[in-house]
């Protein structure tokens, strides 16, 4: 809630959402992801002007992301769960 998710996001609210004002775009979740669902976004910039992670839109939502990220930019959200 109240984050500026920049991410797809389906009809169940289910995925990866990054907040591209948090992250730094250091580029470890890129990194660390098993499926390459992560991507940098090079064509935008965020508050802090830099480079923000884009989610591609479809993973395992593994979490292994939101494990490393060092900003707290990642949630994931799974309501099958
Ligand atoms: S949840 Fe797992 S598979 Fe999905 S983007 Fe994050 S690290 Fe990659
Ligand atoms: S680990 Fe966090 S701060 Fe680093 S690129 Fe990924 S979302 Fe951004």
């Amino acid at each position: 809630m109240g984050r500026d998710d920049n991410t797809v996001v389906n009809k169940n609210k289910t995925g990866v959402f990054i907040d591209s004002n948090f992250c730094k775009g250091c580029e470890l979740c890129i990194h660390f992801c098993p499926e390459n669902a992560i991507k940098i976004e090079e064509n935008t910039y965020n508050a802090m002007g830099l480079h923000p992670v884009k989610w591609k839109g479809e993973c395992s939502l593994c979490g292994i992301c939101f494990s490393v990220c060092p900003d707290n930019a990642i949630e994931i959200k799974n309501e099958s769960e």
